[in-house]
């Protein structure tokens, strides 16, 4: 039996594809502790884990601070410090009295990395985006505000990696925090095939695919296409594109269902048509089973997600990471880009993805990909064996 710890930030898409590794640890006798926040406090135990709540130790955002997420580097270090060091008296503390085996930290959650190096317990990233090394960061190509962004927070993130210091963590500089060597175990949650310059990543990486709760695709119940639209969790009040696709959709023989996100009023886009079914929040796996074309932000995770399932997508990226996802999409032949917030581009983009069936057929390719590569199951043994190999060296 082993104890793992996990940490994760507060996102649905870098905690979604953790909790059913969490399950195949806990169905597999191991004891698991999971550092996150209360909205995610009812699946990470309904998983089988110990959720301890870091709400309170997050830094306040201040008005704005939610559209730079994704945008804003420098924001981003200047956020992880400070969380670090709120945490840093409870959290070492508490995983010296539970003595864990290892700490799988999101790849974004580097206060977790910063833990098992100051504790030297071992350490696995988790990663729910592509996995990022020289080479692929260069594709991420940053727009000219994002770059402006950074330059000019350059001074407050050295000030904070001081502050670091301080506390005891034997931090190099920024790059050290936020990148991992060729020798740090990585789960990744996508395929190899997937995967942008897959063969540039050393052994130690896991490409395990999505870790999805169940794999049923029974036959469709629809008599017509359905066209599915999200922008994921976060990004997601997007009024003026909400009505776009209603305008595009309303006269056509599809059905259509929208996911608009929690903080979205469904009132505020006016009349919605009888072939609409617009919710605040759907089951995003299971919708996809019977989807025909997705809509999507390019979040990794919805396209993965997508991907699994076999089901083409109209790619409509809102930042540069979720661009390096659509544009991988696109070269794959599995989607197209939208080329414009407008009703007629939204509608001739989805017309011409569901009528040629290429994107269908490269998509089911990928699909088998990603089944192939083992999911939650998989993830569960990278870290079983990781914790049998780290002992077998303490020994
Ligand atoms: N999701 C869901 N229902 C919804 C919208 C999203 O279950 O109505 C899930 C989706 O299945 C995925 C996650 O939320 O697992 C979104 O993650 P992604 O990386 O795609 O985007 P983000 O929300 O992080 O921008």
């Amino acid at each position: 039996m082993g104890k793992v710890v996990f940490f994760s930030i507060p996102a649905y898409g870098h905690t979604n594809p953790t909790v059913e590794v969490v399950r195949e640890l806990v169905d597999r006798r191991n004891e698991v502790l999971y550092y996150s926040f209360n909205e995610f406090k009812d699946k990470i135990e309904g998983a089988g884990a110990k959720f301890i709540c870091c709400d309170k130790y997050l830094p306040e955002l201040r008005p704005g601070d939610e559209k730079k997420i994704g945008k804003d580097f420098s924001g981003l270090i200047e956020m992880i410090v400070d969380t670090t060091i709120s945490l840093d008296e409870k959290v070492c503390r508490e995983l010296k009295e539970f003595n864990p085996d290892c700490i799988v930290s999101d790849s974004l959650s580097f206060w977790g990395k910063l833990f098992a190096q100051k504790l030297n317990i071992p350490y696995i990233c988790s990663t729910t985006t592509f996995a990022i090394n020289k080479h692929t960061a260069k594709m991420m190509k940053q727009s000219f505000i994002e770059i402006i962004r950074m330059v000019f927070g350059m001074r407050r993130i050295n000030k904070k990696i001081k502050l670091l210091r301080r506390k005891g963590y034997e931090v190099k500089n920024f790059i050290s925090i936020v990148s991992n060597d060729d020798d740090t175990n990585t789960i990744v949650y996508t395929s190899k095939e997937f995967q942008p310059m897959v063969e540039t990543f050393s052994s130690k990486y896991s490409f395990v695919g999505p870790s999805v709760s169940k794999v049923i695709i029974g036959p469709k119940e629809r008599k017509k296409k359905l066209i599915y639209i999200s922008l994921g969790t976060i990004n997601n009040k997007n009024i003026n594109f909400y009505k776009n696709c209603i305008n595009a959709f309303e006269d056509y023989e599809v059905d259509v269902i929208m996911s608009v996100g929690s903080d979205t009023d469904i009132k505020s886009l006016g009349h919605i048509p009888n072939n609409f079914e617009v919710k605040n929040s759907v089951k995003q796996t299971t919708v996809l089973q019977e989807t025909d074309v997705f809509i999507t932000h390019c979040g990794m995770n919805s396209v993965n997600e997508s991907l699994y399932y076999g089901v083409p997508m109209v790619l409509f990226p809102q930042h540069s990471e979720q661009r390096m996802v659509a544009n991988r999409v696109t070269y794959l032949g599995a989607g197209l880009m939208l080329k414009e917030n407008k009703s007629k581009d939204i509608k001739d983009a989805v017309f011409q993805v569901m009528n040629d069936n290429e994107y269908k057929e490269n998509a089911t390719k990928l699909s088998k990909s990603f089944y192939n590569a083992g999911g939650s199951k998989k993830a569960a043994d990278v870290i079983l064996q990781f914790i049998c190999d780290s002992r077998a060296i303490k020994i």
